[in-house]
């Protein structure tokens, strides 16, 4: 039986063996009989000492790609071979995944809107709080994977913090076709990773409830370069033919329709198009075209609807706004921490920088 109250501690690498990989299944939370909701994570600590990368998927239940990338990973590993420690959490959400769901089913609620939660707050705060102390505390870096959220499909892009120095190498080496500047949004695992000095980003990969190969390629080739360039691997002899040379968009909105109808579009994903450009046209039972959108300004498709029904106020078009990111207002004193000494890496940490908000 468990006990009552559930006992919430950070993972601590150095409990598991050198050189070796654990499967691990924690009790996070309780269901409604009592018995524990178990969330797995695996740890593989390497044979030489060196940082600690956590990779998580699945924050959302039914965004599935992020599972496969670090199985993919973990296949090709060789845990002798590693320095530092990889600490992966592939179904971060284990009541929405067992539902199948995106949000957290209990209140229906948004788990990556309530990081880093609240001991006793509501059942998704109480979830997010356990996922939150068990896996950030660990970390030196976080890559969170993502995939577009239901009806809607997606480039491979990174979201990350361009004005940290860390968060855009990161994006950088995971190769995605789109790069999208933000500050991490309020509530997210990458903003509480980041408030605690976890540099961190976002990867989105294609689409929700599917495994996509291509995307599950994408993905581990980013983070074994990532994870080349943190010196946790030697060069992995990665195909160069592989690389590509991200599109950075320092901002992005959703377009929405103004009218009902059956939605026909007129881009591709990761399209580049120009102010005024046809994007979509609206047609209705007779097949007559009943209204039109035009880009409103230049940009790149991040993602898009693939449901051709539209009433007004649909998103169908999330457009990314192409160029670098204004300088941030306040100069950021990054510190430089171990790892430069360890690893060589540029990759720095974000102590000493202002918390995210
Ligand atoms: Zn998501």
């Amino acid at each position: 039986m468990s006990k009552r109250k559930l006992q919430i501690r950070p993972l601590q690498v150095e409990d598991y063996p050198r050189g070796q990989r654990t499967n691990l299944l924690l009790p996070l939370s309780q269901r409604a009989l009592g018995t524990p909701v178990q969330v797995p994570f695996i740890v593989v600590r390497g044979a030489q000492p060196g940082p600690v990368l956590g990779i998580s998927a699945a924050v959302h239940g039914n965004e599935l790609n992020g599972i496969r990338i670090i199985h993919h990973l973990l296949e090709g590993l060789d845990p002798d071979g590693l320095r530092g420690a990889l600490v992966c959490a592939p179904v971060a959400n284990v009541p929405a995944f067992e539902a199948g769901i995106r949000r957290f089913p209990e209140d229906g609620v948004d788990l990556n809107h309530v990081f880093p939660g609240k001991a006793e707050g509501t059942p998704s705060q109480q979830y997010a709080r356990a996922l939150y102390k068990t896996f950030i505390g660990p970390l030196d870096y976080l890559i969170d994977i993502h995939t577009a959220s239901e009806g809607r499909v997606n480039t491979m892009y990174v979201r990350a913090d361009l004005h940290s120095q860390s968060c855009r190498e990161m994006a950088l080496l995971m190769n995605p076709q789109i790069i999208l500047h933000g500050r991490s949004g309020d509530g997210t695992l990458r903003n509480a990773a980041r408030a605690n000095d976890v540099p961190a980003i976002t990867v989105e990969a294609g689409n929700p409830s599917v495994f996509q190969g291509r995307m599950a390629l994408e993905g581990e080739f980013g983070l074994l370069k990532v994870m080349t360039a943190l010196g946790m691997i030697k060069e992995p002899g990665l195909p160069d033919s592989n690389i590509r040379e991200p599109l950075i968009c320092k901002s992005s909105r959703w377009l929405r329709t103004r009218s009902g109808g059956l939605l026909e579009t007129h881009f591709a994903l990761g399209q580049k198009v120009v102010k005024k450009q046809l994007l979509a046209e609206i047609h209705n039972a007779f097949g007559e075209v009943t209204a039109s959108f035009k880009a409103p300004s230049d940009g790149v498709v991040i993602g898009m609807s693939r449901n051709p029904l539209s009433v007004p106020g649909m998103r169908f078009c999330h457009l990314g706004s192409l160029g670098e990111p204004a300088p941030p207002k306040q100069p950021r004193t990054g510190r430089m921490v171990r790892h430069l000494a360890e690893t060589g890496t540029t990759l720095l940490p974000e102590r000493g920088e202002p918390p995210s908000t």
